[in-house]
């Protein structure tokens, strides 16, 4: 059992963004941190869907400074490491647990994060194996374990994506056509099941730079296909309210578009929660819905707090993909060090490397063909 534990910074979760912000410290010097993660290293990898895979490409270009999509670190590669250009969860697990103990980065797992105080500005992070305190807490829980359905009522009657471990058997109804929906219903259509996919805008129709908002090469090359085939129905532009257990199957409701029954339990693909209670306290949203931080990626109402990974967002800059959110870890080990009266030596290399972002004005532009 662990006792109380002091340290300068906590990080919570050892995922891709926990890590590689692990790294960051370690590649300056930095020691006095750790990182506590409630199951294991690449924890949420390891519970993707056994179907599932990255859709952004791993392509080692690192040292013709073009890091790895997917890469935590400039000197690393999955593509490279794995062998493969889109991994599985589990491969892209084995990625961050390789990295991690290169980089002896230090991390308490099986350690759960219950609940977090502040008072005289230290941090108190009671945890399943003790207390810990810090003058910084990263949040670093990622989104993956904290699925979204709170707008629409019965979702008791429906399985998350996220929960889908293996094939459905029957034909199926999809609610949410982005990432998550397309890559279910792709591998549906693959085994010759029949899919509707139902989405309250249309992002299969989207066209501009930004792969957060439009759908990757990758999924569309594989949707192709079938768009236009009695096996696909896509219907845009609906919002799901309700969904009813009824007549031994199930009722989608939708606003102003009618009902759809369906045999088999209906999928939610509709994404993730903002931030889960134990850390919500500290944060409020923005006017946009999304969590509110100042240029530096801490909470607006709570200082030494900072949220790194896919719910980073400024403006139209949304940061969900790791070779984007990776650009923001520096920014805020930045700003911590400053108040600490340090520097952190790792930062000329993320520079180097394209792995330092601070001026978000070039994040909304569109390519030019
Ligand atoms: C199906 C799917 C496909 C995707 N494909 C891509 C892709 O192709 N390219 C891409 O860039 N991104 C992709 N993403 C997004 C990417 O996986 C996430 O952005 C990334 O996992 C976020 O990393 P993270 O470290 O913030 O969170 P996670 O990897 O989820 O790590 C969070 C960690 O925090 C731990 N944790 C949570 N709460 C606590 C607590 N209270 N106490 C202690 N530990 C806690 C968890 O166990 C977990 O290990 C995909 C996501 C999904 C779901």
């Amino acid at each position: 059992m662990y006792d109380d534990y002091s340290h300068k910074i906590i990080i919570v979760g050892a995922g891709a963004a926990g890590i590689g912000f692990g790294v960051f410290l370690e590649k300056s010097g930095f020691k006095d941190y750790i990182i506590l993660e409630k199951d294991d290293i690449g924890s949420s990898f390891k519970k993707w869907p056994e179907y599932t895979r990255f859709i952004s490409p791993s392509f080692t270009g690192n040292f013709f400074n073009a890091v790895d999509l997917n890469a935590i670190t400039p000197d690393t590669s999955p593509g490279y490491t794995l062998r493969t250009e889109h991994p599985t969860g589990k491969q892209y697990a084995e990625y961050l647990e390789k990295t991690a103990t290169h980089f002896s980065v230090n991390i308490a797992t099986n350690t759960l994060v219950k609940d977090i105080n502040k008072h005289d500005d230290i941090f108190t992070v009671t945890t399943s194996r003790g207390t810990y305190t810090s003058q910084f807490v990263i949040w670093a829980g990622g989104e993956f374990q904290y699925s979204e359905s709170s707008s629409i009522t019965g979702i008791q009657h429906c399985v998350h994506s996220s929960q889908v471990k293996t094939m459905v058997d029957e034909d199926v109804v999809i609610v949410g056509g982005f990432e998550s929906g397309m890559e279910l219903a792709i591998k549906l259509l693959e085994e010759g099941k029949k899919v509707i996919i139902i989405d309250k805008k249309e992002p299969w129709t989207v066209t501009v730079s930004d792969s957060s908002i439009s759908l990757a090469p990758y999924t569309l090359d594989r949707l192709r296909p079938y768009i236009g085939t009695d096996a696909l129905t896509l219907i845009g532009n609906v919002f799901v309210t309700h969904i009813a257990q009824e007549d031994g199957g199930y009722i989608i409701y939708t606003e102003k578009s009618g009902n759809i029954k369906t045999q088999s339990k209906p999928i939610l693909a509709t994404g993730f929660q903002n931030l889960p209670p134990v850390v919500e306290k500290f944060f409020t949203e923005n006017n946009k819905g999304y969590v509110a931080l100042t240029d530096n990626d801490e909470s607006t109402i709570t200082p030494n707090i900072f949220l790194i990974g896919p719910k980073v967002q400024h403006g139209d800059a949304i940061f969900c993909f790791i070779y984007k959110f990776r650009q923001r870890l520096p920014i805020v080990a930045e700003t911590i060090a400053k108040r600490l009266g340090i520097s952190f030596r790792a930062t000329e290399e993320y520079q180097d490397a394209h792995m330092y972002l601070k001026d978000l004005s070039c994040c909304t532009d569109e390519c030019t063909c």
